[in-house]
């Protein structure tokens, strides 16, 4: 009963205005120094949530500043890691205890179901301890003896200030994910999160200043890709960029840190694969085929946008898809029932329906659930397969990041690994078969980051994050983060015994 009402409250606590949203930069909320403006709309209503401050060269030569003054003056790099790490272990804290109130942000910001919001704040806090945890265990080097003659060993250092780019789609939580292992490491951030989600970053900067990190260490710019982004990744006081986001967005940022010799980390988008082969649980591979695209509105970059089904089972497959797609409970974003929300914005809902047009035209056989009437304000897309597809068709090609699923048939194991490998993505990969064998030699071979077999998406923090080919370049997760990119190793020659100098000139 009691639950019921909890679930009937937050039900109730709709889509409200917000306050305006400034930049926090050096321990301050401030406004930008052109006091420009942007908006801020509900992907539920379209209506404004709020208005934000728009930060531009001036915001982020401010924060970088203030970051480099910290790192280099400040006590966060030189305190203990033990004292450091009560600060990164408060913001979890603080996390859980507003854990309520950001998947509501979130929800409201983006459009994701509520229930499914709920998971990512508890993430985030797992995220910080997780990182308080891997620093203070396995952030150590190596030894070597040499012949007698030398001890060489390793330390890991933090960068100084990083720049951390996020995207929209799970914000909080990718945001955290970044934001973490930087400051576990000792580094200094400064966030540009992304403009059309400020909401749950906003109050991580006021976690942030509740937990009293020392002023400087953490900055965020608000403001648009092309000019905060731009000039936060060619500035040549940010020792290294974070970046998640579209592939060619990457690539721009990858030529914007040349100039500087910028360390660089892309996470980027992907056309992931997954497999039925005719002998798998195909109960589980449907539960699992349908969540990895429909759940977070298909706003997920390791979704199974394309999804391979053996001949054998494609029809009986095919048919309890189609079920599941007109069951799939559409609506209010605030809902705890709703499984399905509206899109980040109009251009986005465009991007997405112009693709399933595109579908229609290269002869796939378009099936979707239906949007109810009262919801037409919202930016919402039904649950849709693209039925009848082949690979070679730019539906199965490019990204389209909506609930949208490719369905194609196979039949042999040659075969779709080869249709599997023909995209220019690699992010992550999916295999059922109850064939042992099988499933791991079909793993090894789909070119993909990440492959789970027999699994939906299951993260294990320990274990590195991303993707190869267009998905990107590096890993995060794990001890990846923290010794191999928020850290630079530096090697230490000591020489113990009187190893021989040549003696020029004597
Ligand atoms: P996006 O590339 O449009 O924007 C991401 C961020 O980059 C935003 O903060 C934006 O303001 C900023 N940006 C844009 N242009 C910039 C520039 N020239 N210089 C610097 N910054 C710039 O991506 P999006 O639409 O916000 O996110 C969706 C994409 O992210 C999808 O492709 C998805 O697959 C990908 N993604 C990848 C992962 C992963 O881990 N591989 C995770 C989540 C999302």
């Amino acid at each position: 009963m009691l639950e019921q009402r909890t679930a009937e409250q937050s039900a109730i606590r709709k889509h409200t205005k917000q306050p305006d949203i400034q930049q926090y930069i050096n321990g301050r909320f401030v406004e930008s120094e052109s006091g420009a403006r942007f908006v801020n709309h509900s992907p539920f209503t379209n209506e404004v949530i709020n208005h934000v401050s728009k930060g531009s060269k001036m915001e982020i030569d401010k924060a970088v500043a203030a970051a480099k003054k910290a790192f280099k003056e400040g006590p966060w790099g030189k305190m203990k890691v033990s004292e450091r790490m009560k600060y990164i272990e408060r913001i979890a804290d603080l996390i859980d205890e507003e854990a309520e109130e950001l998947s509501y942000l979130e929800s409201l910001d983006t459009g994701l179901p509520i229930a499914q919001t709920r998971n990512m704040a508890a993430r985030a806090a797992e995220n910080f301890r997780f990182y308080s945890r891997m620093v203070q265990t396995r952030m150590h080097g190596e030894a070597y003896m040499q012949d007698n003659e030398f001890v060489n060993y390793t330390v890991y250092s933090p960068l100084g200030p990083v720049g951390l780019i996020t995207p929209w789609n799970a914000p909080f939580m990718l945001t955290t994910w970044k934001v973490a292992p930087a400051l576990a490491t000792g580094n200094t951030v400064i966030l540009k999160p992304a403009e059309l989600s400020p909401l749950t970053a906003n109050k991580l900067a006021e976690i942030i200043h509740k937990a009293e990190l020392p002023e400087g260490v953490f900055n965020i710019v608000h403001g648009f890709g092309e000019t905060a982004g731009a000039t936060l990744v060619a500035h040549p006081d940010v020792e290294a960029i974070s970046f998640t986001g579209e592939t060619v967005t990457g690539s721009a940022i990858i030529k914007n840190a040349a100039d500087t010799l910028k360390k660089t980390s892309m996470e980027l988008g992907g056309k992931s694969p997954l497999i039925v082969f005719d002998d798998a649980d195909v109960d589980r591979a449907l539960d699992a085929a349908v969540w990895g695209i429909f759940s977070f509105n298909g706003e997920r970059c390791t979704a199974n946008s394309r999804v391979f089904l053996h001949k054998n089972i494609k029809d009986t497959f095919v048919k309890a898809l189609k079920e599941r797609v007109q069951n799939i409970k559409i609506g209010d974003p605030m809902d705890p029932a709703t499984q399905l929300g509206p899109l980040i914005d109009k251009g986005h809902f465009e991007k997405v329906t112009g693709y399933i047009e595109i579908a229609k035209e290269e002869g796939c056989e378009v099936f979707q659930g239906t949007v109810p009437e009262e919801l037409k304000t919202g930016n919402y897309v039904p649950a849709t397969l693209l039925l009848n597809a082949t690979n070679d068709m730019k539906i199965a090609q490019e990204e389209i990041f909506g609930p949208v699923m490719a369905v194609i048939e196979f039949e042999t194991e040659e075969e779709v690994i080869a249709y599997a490998n023909d995209v220019k993505y690699g992010l992550a990969g999916y295999v059922w078969t109850n064939d042992i064998k099988r499933g791991h030699r079909v793993a090894q071979a789909v070119e993909a980051g990440m492959l789970w077999i027999n699994a939906q998406n299951v993260r294990d923090l320990r274990i590195p994050f991303g993707g190869m080919k267009a998905s990107g370049i590096g890993r995060e997760g794990g001890h990846y983060a923290i010794l191999e990119f928020y850290t630079e190793p530096k090697v230490i020659h000591v020489a113990i015994g009187d190893h021989r100098i040549p003696q020029f000139g004597k």
